[in-house]
């Protein structure tokens, strides 16, 4: 694994837990002590030794020659979306499989896309390894949730709404669940949402609705665009409207719109006493670390779809709303990370499950949607986030 941040904790955490799949677990990072803290905390939770290692994973030969010291059979990215191209690169010279959970994005564009890593394909079938992408909760399990509907449930998805609640109080004014600068990014873009062939844009948090989570309460979510979107149109084909809520809270809100105000968020280097420094880094030098939260953090995350199509039994149009609801002090007594990584690093170790025991088996780039969703679903069950299926009176309305 690469990355020794809340994620990828999680994610050699509940590997080390499941010792029949993860034999031998290798975690590298740019900073080392950050992984030796892991190591150590594993070691405490589960008996489990494993190795460490520094690595700056945008250094393609440096992480080549990692891979052939080591000579894993996955390669599990769980750093920055930048790192993807140059660790797929590694795996590419070395033969070896790659997973990650969040998709490129290049440093100095706020634009992630699909195009850069689906233009990996040929190559890596050539080489005969897989890519697995997007093996987070969303993007991840939101498109399993779908995939699944569409397997047990509905002959089509006309509508998909994807709702992603964090419930969770960490006591801060302001601070981001996950790393600050990729969070503020994705918040600051403008929403797009797939209608009618495609993608259609509004300005960034404008469209705001309120909705009752279970196990949360009422809470407003805004339209906002993420990467499931991209490919779940492209697997979904028949798929009419596709859309991705998030919550945000009224004082995450108002501290967003000032930082956003006075030029906080920009990424496009300003000089300062002779320096370049790009303001959006030096905000998340100053943001609480996500991990640090995880003590604090109080309350739920609520995380699913709600899918509308034509249903598998011939009884007409339905409507069904599939969903995990996870505990933040839960997570954090597990794992010593709060919800917002454990929903992301517990995917990703079941999607690295899925490729080392040959579930899911592929020579190219692949998707979540592309994979049988029953065996994935069933570890969801087994290792943390339990999901439950409904039948809804009818579409959503909002
Ligand atoms: P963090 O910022 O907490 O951790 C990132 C880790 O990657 C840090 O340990 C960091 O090192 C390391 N890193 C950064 N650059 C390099 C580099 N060049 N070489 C080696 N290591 C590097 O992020 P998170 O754990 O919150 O998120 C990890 C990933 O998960 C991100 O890609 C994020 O987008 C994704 N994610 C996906 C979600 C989903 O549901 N699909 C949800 C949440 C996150 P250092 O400590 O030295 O800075």
């Amino acid at each position: 694994m690469i990355g020794a941040g809340g994620v990828g904790s999680v994610a050699v955490h509940k590997m080390a837990m499941n010792p029949g799949i993860f034999s031998d677990i290798h975690l590298a990072s740019r900073t080392k002590s950050k992984c030796d803290a892991i190591a150590e905390s594993v070691k405490q939770r589960t008996g489990v030794a494993i190795a460490t290692y520094a690595i700056d994973a945008d250094d393609v030969p440096a992480t080549t020659a990692l891979i052939e010291q080591i000579q894993p059979r996955l390669v599990v990215n769980l750093a920055l979306p930048y790192q993807d191209l140059a660790i797929m690169d590694a795996c590419l010279a070395t033969g070896v499989d790659y997973l990650d959970t969040a998709n490129y994005e290049p440093l100095d564009e706020a634009k992630f896309e699909y195009k850069w890593q689906w233009a990996y394909h040929d190559r890596f079938k050539e080489k005969g390894i897989m890519a697995l992408l997007g093996s987070g909760f969303d993007p991840g399990v939101t498109s399993v949730f779908a995939m699944w509907l569409k397997k047990h449930k509905l002959k089509t998805i006309r509508t998909l709404d994807i709702l992603d609640c964090n419930g969770g109080d960490h006591g801060q004014a302001f601070a981001t669940n996950f790393n600050p600068e990729i969070n503020i990014r994705e918040v600051t873009a403008p929403a797009r949402h797939w209608e009618n062939g495609d993608f259609v844009e509004t300005p960034a948090m404008a469209n705001k609705v309120e909705f009752d989570f279970e196990g949360v309460g009422p809470k407003n979510m805004y339209l906002m665009y993420h990467e499931e979107l991209e490919s779940l149109a492209r697997f979904i084909p028949e798929m009419e409207r596709g859309r991705f809520w998030m919550t945000f809270g009224d004082e995450y809100i108002k501290h967003l719109t000032v930082l956003q105000n006075v030029g906080m968020t920009r990424i496009d280097p300003v000089i300062y006493n002779g320096q370049e420094i790009i303001p959006l880094q030096f905000l998340k030098a100053v943001l609480p670390e996500p991990a640090s939260l995880g003590p604090t953090t109080k309350g739920k995350t609520n995380i699913g779809d709600i899918a509308t199509g034509e249903a598998l039994d011939g009884s007409g149009e339905k409507t069904f709303y599939i969903k995990n609801i996870c505990d933040h002090e839960d997570a954090y007594a597990e794992t010593g990370n709060q919800a917002v990584s454990y929903t992301t690093g517990v995917p990703a170790m079941i999607g690295a499950a899925m490729v080392l025991t040959g579930a899911w088996k592929g020579e190219g780039v692949f998707n979540i949607e592309q994979f049988d969703p029953d065996p994935f679903m069933d570890m969801l069950n087994q290792h943390g986030l339990p999901w439950s299926v409904e039948e809804l009176p009818g579409p959503v309305a909002f």
